[in-house]
């Protein structure tokens, strides 16, 4: 067994915690541009539903043009059969006319009705797209007030990242080389835990009884002891 100090086994713990807020600082870093990516997909969304109602607007101004055509068409046709009654000769004819223009007229009078309603429905969709564009830029200013906190937070997690990155390899020019092999080779197995503790006999690793004489030996003597079942390195608190 390698003899270890109380000091080179306290500042194992210390890296092996200075590590893990590495990680999690890390993790959170990571994790930051999907955060920022799903709120701004959710703008993207928005967008898009604007952009369809925009799309059914403009669908109804183009109906409400080929009515406003059709009226203009027929009151032409009007007007030239009006020219054609001062010329007509007989009564027949005369009469088939007016019955003509009578026809055009109630034709325009339905495309009239036709062009009120649609004139409805363009006010309501110009209302609704206006609405949802006020709601469209509410929201991007949240969006962007919360990217702006991420970004933030991120560049205060790169700072605490690297502090902490410093105090570990400050912890670990402290560790005998060979201890740090060991240590980075154990938690290259172990689930990134290399050393834990045993408390009342138990390896807080694998939560498995350690043999008695072990467990005193934990308490007795500077050896370097690692779990029969996990093999992670062990400590007791004394
Ligand atoms: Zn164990």
């Amino acid at each position: 067994m390698n003899k270890i100090t109380r000091e080179q086994i306290e500042l194992l713990i210390e890296l092996q915690q200075k590590e893990a807020a590495v990680a999690k600082v890390q993790s959170e870093l990571d994790g930051l541009p999907a955060r920022i990516e799903q709120i701004v997909s959710g703008l993207k969304e928005f967008e898009a539903v604007i952009n369809s109602k925009k799309e059914g607007l403009s669908e109804l101004k183009k109906v409400y043009r080929s009515y406003d055509a059709e009226i203009q068409t027929n009151q032409g046709r009007i007007t030239k059969r009006e020219e054609q009654l001062r010329s007509v000769t007989t009564n027949k004819e005369y009469q088939a006319i007016l019955k003509e223009v009578e026809e055009i007229k109630k034709a325009s009078s339905r495309i009239e009705d036709e062009t009120i309603e649609c004139l409805d429905k363009i006010d309501a969709a110009e209302n609704e797209v206006k609405e949802k564009e006020k709601e469209y830029l509410a929201e991007e200013t949240e969006v962007n007030q919360q990217k702006a906190v991420f970004e933030a937070d991120a560049d205060s997690e790169r700072r605490s990242l690297n502090e902490l990155l410093s105090e570990r390899d400050k912890i670990s020019g402290k560790i005998a080389p060979e201890l740090i092999k060991q240590y980075e080779f154990i938690k290259s197995y172990a689930r990134g835990i290399a050393i834990v503790q045993v408390k009342e006999s138990i390896c807080m690793g694998c939560n498995m009884n350690i043999p008695p004489q072990m467990y005193n030996e934990l308490h007795r003597e500077n050896e370097l002891k690692t779990c029969p079942h996990c093999h992670r390195m062990l400590y007791v608190i004394q």
